[in-house]
């Protein structure tokens, strides 16, 4: 990993990269242990060398935005992870397009939007996430989700040398889901098309979603979200609750009481907890209604799946 490590800072500098960096505060769940190496590219430049030296010599590899979707083994990563964050995180209005940087925040475009009176975005403005994550999880909420607003994204695949602009059908969006998830690439940008409307009303809108996350949401304990996917005809949350888990919990790990669908982390959780509860969840849940319920939250590290 030395070798690996003067490559890279060859490439980003020495101040964008570390070694043996703990995890557990670049996630909003704060459970994890180390990665080997954790770089962050100051300039979308050396982000597409850096990934492309990670991709050539097979270097195992993980690309975060905010951290708020996963949760890392607290045993650690070994490999590199790659931060895409603030340094990247420019947001461009022209008329009712929108086009940000992949490390731009779900939150800061939303401003944006209302300061430009663009409506569309209000759903995702509350998730705690960057537009890069947004787009590889097809993030939505509330009715809307990317899918309904993207236009095009810059990408660059992991077995192509050319950043390309991918428009939205070949993005293959779905329920939590897009291309991402069966061909690795990473997003370097999205172009967003909204809706011109007064500034006032689009402001309204976003706070009314963000105050309705406040009241329903924990969101006074570190978590990742929703911990389950939506099963096709159920919710989550109410298929936890009415299997009695409502507040079950393993070590520091729980099943919010406020929100059925949200794992919290109580203080101290580990990876295991967290594992030790997902299985008796979906145990248990299948016993009562013969639903398997999937993670949404990606676990990573020693237990990558
Ligand atoms: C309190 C709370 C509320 C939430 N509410 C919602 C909600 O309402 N709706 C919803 O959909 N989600 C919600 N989430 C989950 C999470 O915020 C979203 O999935 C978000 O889109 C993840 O973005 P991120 O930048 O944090 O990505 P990360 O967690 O850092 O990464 C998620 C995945 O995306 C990949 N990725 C990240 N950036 C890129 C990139 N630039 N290019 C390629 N791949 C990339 C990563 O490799 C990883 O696999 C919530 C989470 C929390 C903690």
């Amino acid at each position: 990993m030395k070798s690996v490590l003067n490559d890279i800072e060859k490439i980003v500098g020495n101040n964008n990269v570390g070694e043996n960096i703990s995890l557990k505060n670049f996630t909003t769940f704060k459970v994890g242990g180390p990665c080997d190496i954790f770089v962050e590219p100051e300039d979308e430049e050396s982000l597409v060398d850096v990934y492309r030296y990670l991709n050539d010599r097979g270097i195992r590899h993980i690309i975060m935005g905010n951290g708020s979707n996963f949760f890392v083994s607290d045993e650690g990563y070994r490999g590199v992870f790659l931060k895409i964050g603030r340094k990247l995180s420019n947001i461009e209005v022209k008329g009712n397009t929108i086009l940000a940087q992949s490390g731009a925040t779900n939150y800061s475009i939303g401003e944006e939007a209302i300061k430009s009176g663009l409506s569309g975005f209000e759903c995702c403005a509350g998730i705690p996430g960057t537009i890069g994550g947004a787009v590889y999880m097809n993030a939505g909420a509330y009715g809307g989700e990317i899918s309904d607003i993207i236009q095009s994204a810059r990408v660059l695949y992991a077995d192509s040398n050319e950043v390309e602009e991918v428009f939205k059908e070949d993005l293959k969006l779905s329920y939590r889901n897009s291309i991402f998830h069966n061909r690795k690439g990473i997003v370097l940008s999205a172009k967003l098309i909204l809706e011109k409307k007064d500034s006032q009303s689009v402001k309204e809108y976003t706070r009314e979603l963000m105050d309705r996350r406040r009241r329903k949401q924990p969101l006074e304990y570190p978590s990742g979200g929703s911990f389950f996917k939506r099963p096709e005809g159920y919710y989550a949350g109410k298929l936890i609750e009415d299997s009695g888990l409502k507040g079950f919990r393993v070590g520091d790990a729980q099943i919010s009481e406020k929100h059925c669908g949200f794992v919290i982390n109580r203080g101290n959780a580990t990876s295991k907890d967290l594992l030790n509860l997902r299985a008796h969840v979906v145990n248990q849940v299948f016993k009562e209604f013969g639903v398997t319920l999937e993670m949404e939250v990606r676990s990573i590290g020693e237990y990558d799946e």
